[in-house]
């Protein structure tokens, strides 16, 4: 993620609402009113690591991860099973990140 978006999605106020918050990671933004769709699957594609994730503090958090040539965007419902969304190549997958933390994607 670029220092910019980062910065954006670091709000020193955010930290003051939640104490138990380790901080280190981005914070979704609230999604726009008719955001993009992204087309939720229930099984990765094999293994993966992981290149980026909102905060854990908050019950969905998201992940981006790599399968290979190939990149995921990961929700995470805490309680539930993962869901998966194909998001293509590193740039298509960079944008769809940014989407999705900005809340022009859900
Ligand atoms: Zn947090």
């Amino acid at each position: 993620m670029d220092a910019k978006l980062r910065g954006l999605l670091h709000d020193p106020a955010d930290l003051m609402e939640e104490s138990d918050c380790p901080g280190l990671s981005p914070h979704l933004r609230c999604a726009v009113p008719e955001p993009e769709k992204l087309l939720w699957v229930s099984q990765p594609r094999g293994p993966y690591r992981v290149v980026d994730y909102t905060c854990d503090c908050q019950a969905v958090l998201y992940e981006l991860i790599s399968c290979g040539w190939i990149y995921l965007i990961h929700k995470v419902i805490q309680s539930q099973p993962p869901k998966h969304a194909y998001a293509g190549g590193w740039s298509e997958a960079s944008l769809w990140w940014s989407r999705v933390l900005t809340g022009t994607a859900r």
